[in-house]
């Protein structure tokens, strides 16, 4: 592991101490399960780019986190930080939960993310639908150990809220540690989504697909930005130029330019150590020159 922007030697000894141990004999985490695939099979395979210790800040935030609550928490009937395994067709699956009450029969899990994610937990993709995938499939190892749960819940902590911000946006987080719950999905549902999802990751580790889908990519389209007079905002955003010509001929009466803003592959540019390996973004890269 590299430290090219110089975190001091106590920080980056933290962070490069990496003490997670995979289960050799498990098909699959519930983590894995969660992302894209065709990404979770070719970094089964593909050498990994060295990592800096920069890319794992915010994970050693997260992780830090549970720590501290981990130390505050244990007497109480309670799961803290409790490895489950459930078996779907022979194939093993295993997951890590935070927390789950005994008494109120809560699975709680601890977030730590941005005002974005809170705000947009309702767009195909967001981390908010991960969360809600991730806790259903906790529930039903839970129920399938014979632990019932009634009532799911993220406690999110907040990284970037801003208490000025609050009051002028209705919008806007309450406070920066706020408990957003989830919605619970029967066992049949469940089991339907991970024998669907097991037969995908199958499929990709025998060579299935040659990249992620656009959303896990990180897929930013490229837009196209009407903007109206001197306004630093734009008055309307649409996939082609020919679009927002014709928008903007149709809608503004004044002078206005049209400003391309390229789209991005955000995942595959900055945040994954197999791209150099991954056939689709190759591809792209040299059709994009
Ligand atoms: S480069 Fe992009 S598409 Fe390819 S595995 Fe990485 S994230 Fe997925």
């Amino acid at each position: 592991m590299t430290n090219n922007y110089n975190i001091p030697a106590p920080v980056f000894n933290a962070i490069a101490k990496d003490d997670y141990k995979r289960d050799p004999s498990a098909f699959a985490s519930v983590t894995q399960l969660c992302d894209d695939p065709f990404y979770v099979a070719l970094s089964e395979t593909a050498p990994a780019k060295e990592p800096d210790a920069i890319d794992f800040a915010a994970i050693a935030l997260g992780k830090a986190w549970h720590d501290y609550i981990e130390r505050a928490n244990g007497n109480e009937n309670a799961l803290i930080e409790e490895r489950l395994t459930i078996d779907i067709d022979g194939a093993k699956i295993t997951g890590a939960l935070d927390y789950y009450n005994g008494d109120t029969c809560q699975l709680l899990d601890y977030k730590v993310s941005t005002v974005w994610a809170y705000q947009f937990k309702d767009e195909p993709g967001s981390q908010y639908q991960k969360w809600v995938k991730q806790l259903n499939i906790y529930a039903y190892m839970l129920r399938a150990n014979g632990f019932p749960v009634k009532s799911i819940a993220v406690s999110l902590y907040i990284k970037d809220w801003s208490g000025a911000k609050g009051k002028f946006d209705p919008n806007y987080p309450t406070s920066p540690i706020i408990e957003m719950p989830i919605q619970i999905f029967t066992d049949g549902i469940i089991e339907q989504r991970l024998r669907a999802d097991i037969a995908k990751l199958k499929a990709a580790r025998n060579g299935q697909g040659n990249q992620c889908s656009i959303i896990n990519r990180w897929e930013r389209p490229t837009v196209f930005k009407v903007m109206k007079g001197t306004n630093k905002k734009s008055s309307k955003n649409l996939p082609t130029y020919a679009d927002a010509k014709e928008w903007a001929d149709n809608n503004i009466k004044v002078k206005y330019d049209i400003v391309e803003h390229k789209g991005a592959r955000v995942r595959c540019e900055g945040y994954c150590n197999y791209s150099d390996h991954c056939p689709g973004y190759q591809k792209h890269l040299k059709e994009s020159k």
